[in-house]
């Protein structure tokens, strides 16, 4: 088995948050820009599991190496758990993040504090070989506020209210984010078996 694990993901904010997440291994954990060039994959599953699977697998079989990848998403209970596995492209794909954040504010603007829930859920595959796959999840509870607020974070952080520590997910730490969140809770998971 190789002595790396590559992983599998172009989003700035999430290689920052895994590679705080799995700090000890960061000496064996190679990044796609190791790997210029490579085609992506078409995230085009119908679950998070099938995106991430779908992603590590394409990158396994480009470089060979383990891989891991991750499909993560906000679900608002209100928007029957939109949008969910389309949150990077949630209302325009280009769209800046304050503004869709704003957008979502004000299709909550009556929704009352009862019907707010919302959790971020995140999906992990580590394809180590092609017959040895394993999945690993963890969510985060929480409800939509009424406002943005924060400047941690990236993407929904702002508007996402974490009941347990009474602040919004962007008013939050990074130590703290990265001990709570959805991706800590997979990616701890994972660390009990990247050793084996
Ligand atoms: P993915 O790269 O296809 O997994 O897209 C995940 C999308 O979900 C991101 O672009 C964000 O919109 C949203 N998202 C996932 N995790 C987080 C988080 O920790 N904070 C804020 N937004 C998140």
């Amino acid at each position: 088995m190789s002595d790396f694990i590559l992983l599998a993901t172009n989003n700035q904010h999430k290689v920052e948050e895994i590679t705080k997440i799995l700090s000890d291994y960061t000496h064996r954990i190679k990044s796609l820009d190791d790997y210029p060039g490579l085609p992506q994959p078409v995230e085009d599953g119908d679950s998070y599991y099938e995106n991430s699977l779908k992603k590590a697998m394409h990158y396994y079989k480009l470089t060979g190496i383990p891989t891991i990848a991750d499909d993560s998403g906000l679900e608002i209970d209100a928007f029957n758990g939109e949008p969910g596995i389309h949150s990077a492209r949630f209302i325009k794909p280009d769209m800046p993040f304050s503004e869709r954040n704003e957008i979502i504010l004000s299709r909550m603007k009556d929704v009352p504090e009862n019907n707010r829930g919302a959790r971020f859920r995140c999906c992990c595959v580590v394809v180590y070989s092609e017959n040895d796959i394993r999945t690993e999840s963890g969510t985060l509870e929480g409800r939509i506020g009424n406002e943005a607020k924060g400047s941690f974070g990236f993407g929904y952080d702002p508007v996402f209210f974490v009941p347990e520590y009474d602040r919004h997910l962007a008013e939050l730490e990074p130590e703290i984010k990265n001990r709570i969140s959805h991706r800590a809770k997979a990616f701890e998971n994972i660390r009990k078996h990247l050793d084996k």
